[in-house]
C-alpha cells in the first residue's frame, strides 16, 4: 500500500508516522518551505542581537501520564519540560481576578455570584445526556455546571482556546468534555481520566514537526498539491506544481476548505460539506517588556468578553518556555479575535500596537514600554465547530470517494493534543 499524505502539519506528519511505522510506504507533500502548519517555533532575537523565539500556533501542549501524547513524546525521544503551575487570571469588572490552582478555591473567589458557585458544585449529581442529538457548548455547560458558569465564565475560557463566542458552537468544538461526562460527571472525568499538566517540548512545540519529519522517509517541502486525477483501481495521481506521484491511497490532512477544493471534482457532496466548515482568524501581537511582578511569573490572563472584546487576553511565554526572551526580559503575547464575531462596536478600527498597548494597560498599569514588538496575522486559523458541525464532518468524511481520506483538527478537535488522539483511534481501527 503506496500512501501520499497532503499537508505537513502536525496531522499530516503523525498520520504518516503512524502509517509507516506499520510498514506502509508514506510520503508528505507540504505546500510551504517550513513544515509544521500552525506549529512552528520562530526565530525572534532581541534587539542586541540575543537570541529568542515566538510561536506561530500553539504555546505548550496539555500532557497526562500514560496518555497517547505522553507516549508519542517518548516514542519519539523528544525531552518535555513543565513551567510548573503558574498564576492565572480572569479579566472582568475592570480588574484582574485571580483564577484559584483548585475548585475548592472558587468557594471565595470573586470570579462567579455564589449562587454560579453553589450551582457548580451540584455538577457531579447532573444525569448524564447521551451523545446524540448534537449538543450546544453553553447549553451543554449550562445543563451540568449552571447558567451562571455558562454566562459567567465559559465566554473567557473558549476565548482563550477558540477565539470564538461559546453561544455560536457545538459541543463537538470541545471534544473532552463529552468524553469527561461519559464517566458520569465533567468531576468524574477529569478525575478519572487524570490531571493535564502545560508542557513544552526543548526548543519550543516546532521541535515536534521537525523531530518527527527526521523520522518519515520522504517528505518534500515546497510542494504544493494542486489537483487529483483518479486512476484505475481506486488509484489516484496527485499533481502538484513540476511534480506528480501515484498512490493507492491520498490522505488529505489540510484544512477543510482547502481540501474541498481538491475533492470537489470527485465528490461534490464531501466538497460542499468541508466548504461549509467556517474558520476563525486571529491577529497576535508578540511584545518584550522589563518584568511586571507578579504577573511575569504566570500564566497569563483572559479578559471576560464584554470587557474587552475582541481582545481575548494576553499570555507571558516568558513564563511558560523559559527560553523564548532575552535573559532578564518578559514576553507576552495578546490575542487580537475576528471583529464581527466578537460584535466589536468598531470592526474596522485598525488593532495596531497602539490599540493592543492602550487595552494590554488598562488591566497592567504598570506594564513598562516594549522593547520590541512583532505582529502575526493567523487568517483561517482556527476551525469553528458550529452547531451542525457533526453531520458536516460526517458528510464530508462518508461521501469521499475509495482511496481519500481526510484528517484534520476540524475532525479530530482544535487542539493538538486532540489530533494526537484522533489519530491514534483512527490508526487503530484501521
Ligand atoms: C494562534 C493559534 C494558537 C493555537 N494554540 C494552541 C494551543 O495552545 N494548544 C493546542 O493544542 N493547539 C493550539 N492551536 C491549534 C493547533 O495549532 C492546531 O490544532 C494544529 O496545528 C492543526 O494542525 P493541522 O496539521 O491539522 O493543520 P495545519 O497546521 O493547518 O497544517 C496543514 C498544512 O497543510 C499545508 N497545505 C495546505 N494546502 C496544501 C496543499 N494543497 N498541498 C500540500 N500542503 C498543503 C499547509 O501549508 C499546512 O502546513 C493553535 C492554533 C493557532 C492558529
Amino acid at each position: 500500500m503506496t500512501t501520499i499524505v497532503l499537508g505537513g502539519g502536525i496531522t499530516g506528519l503523525l498520520a504518516a508516522w503512524h502509517l509507516q511505522g506499520r510498514g506502509e510506504a508514506v510520503e508528505v507533500w507540504e505546500a510551504e518551505t517550513q513544515l509544521g502548519g500552525w506549529v512552528q517555533t520562530l526565530p525572534w532575537n532581541g534587539e542586541d542581537g540575543r537570541p529568542g523565539r515566538v510561536e506561530k500556533g500553539p504555546q505548550g501542549i496539555l500532557v497526562r501520564a500514560d496518555s497517547p501524547a505522553d507516549k508519542l513524546f517518548r516514542q519519539l525521544e523528544l525531552p518535555l519540560e513543565s513551567p510548573g503551575k503558574g498564576a492565572r487570571w480572569v479579566g472582568k469588572k475592570g480588574r484582574l481576578i485571580p483564577v484559584p490552582a483548585h475548585p475548592v478555591g472558587l468557594i471565595t473567589s470573586d470570579l462567579m455570584r455564589w449562587s454560579t458557585k453553589f450551582r457548580m458544585f451540584l455538577e457531579p449529581f447532573q444525569p448524564v445526556r447521551p451523545a446524540e442529538p448534537e449538543e450546544g457548548l453553553s447549553a451543554f455547560i449550562a445543563r451540568r455546571a449552571g447558567p451562571g458558569m455558562a454566562e459567567e465564565l465559559l465566554p473567557a475560557m473558549v476565548a482563550g482556546i477558540l477565539a470564538t463566542p461559546p453561544h455560536v458552537l457545538s459541543i463537538d468544538a470541545i471534544p473532552m468534555l463529552r468524553k469527561w461526562e461519559s464517566y458520569g460527571s465533567l468531576f468524574n472525568g477529569v478525575r478519572k481520566s487524570g490531571i493535564s499538566h502545560l508542557m513544552v517540548p526543548k526548543g519550543g512545540m516546532g521541535a515536534l514537526p521537525l523531530r518527527l519529519a527526521e523520522r518519515l522517509a520522504t517528505v518534500r517541502s515546497g510542494l504544493r498539491a494542486h489537483s487529483l486525477e483518479a486512476l484505475p483501481g481506486h488509484r489516484w495521481r496527485v499533481n502538484g506544481h513540476g511534480h506528480s506521484a501515484e498512490a493507492d491511497r491520498v490522505i488529505l490532512a489540510l484544512p477543510a476548505f482547502e481540501a474541498a477544493s481538491l475533492v470537489a471534482p470527485h465528490a461534490k457532496a464531501s466538497a460542499d460539506a468541508l466548504s461549509s466548515i467556517p474558520y476563525t482568524s486571529v491577529k497576535l501581537w508578540h511584545s518584550r517588556h522589563a518584568p511586571l511582578p507578579p504577573f511575569d511569573d504566570g500564566f497569563g490572563f483572559l479578559i471576560d468578553p464584554p470587557s474587552g472584546r475582541p481582545y481575548l487576553g494576553t499570555l507571558v511565554p516568558s513564563w511558560i518556555d523559559k527560553g523564548c526572551a532575552p535573559q532578564g526580559q518578559m514576553q507576552l503575547r495578546s490575542f487580537i479575535g475576528d471583529s464581527t464575531i466578537w460584535e466589536d462596536p468598531r470592526p474596522d478600527e485598525a488593532k495596531d500596537w497602539a490599540w493592543v498597548e492602550a487595552r494590554l494597560k488598562q488591566w497592567l498599569p504598570g506594564l513598562g514600554a516594549p522593547l520590541q514588538t512583532r505582529e502575526e496575522l493567523s487568517p483561517n486559523a482556527i476551525p469553528r465547530a458550529e452547531m451542525g458541525h457533526r453531520a458536516r464532518v460526517r458528510t464530508a468524511v462518508e461521501a469521499l470517494p475509495a482511496g481519500i481520506e481526510w484528517l484534520s483538527n476540524a475532525r479530530f478537535g482544535p487542539g493538538v493534543r486532540d489530533v494526537i488522539e484522533g489519530l491514534e483511534a483512527w490508526v487503530t481501527e484501521r
